[in-house]
Order: C-alpha cells, then structure tokens, then sequence
C-alpha cells in the first residue's frame, strides 16, 4: 500500500569538509528533524556525520 508520502530531495553534507556529497530524499511527514547520517566522505577519507542542508 503506497501511501502518499511527502517526498523531499535532500543534500547531505559532510559537517567536517562542508563538501555535499550525498543525494537523497526523506518523507517529511515521518521526519520533520534535520537527517544526520555517518557516511564515508572520499574527501575527508573516512566516516563522517553527515547533515541534511536545505
Ligand atoms: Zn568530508
């Protein structure tokens, strides 16, 4: 069952380098926090807490 979500496109951005790396989307019904995800940035090369931007 497909509920209708609100689907925002999002950018993720490493909070150590600043750089974007990182599409994705979020249902911002389920979600209204800002997302912070611990992905590994090639710039910084390691993992690092990434933050939603606007
Ligand atoms: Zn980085």
């Amino acid at each position: 069952m497909a509920a209708k979500g609100v689907r925002e496109p999002i950018t993720l951005e490493c909070t150590e380098c600043k750089r974007r790396n990182y599409m994705s989307e979020k249902n911002k019904r389920n979600n209204t926090d800002r997302m912070e995800l611990v992905k590994y940035c090639k710039f910084c090369k390691k993992r690092t807490t990434h933050k939603e931007t606007k």
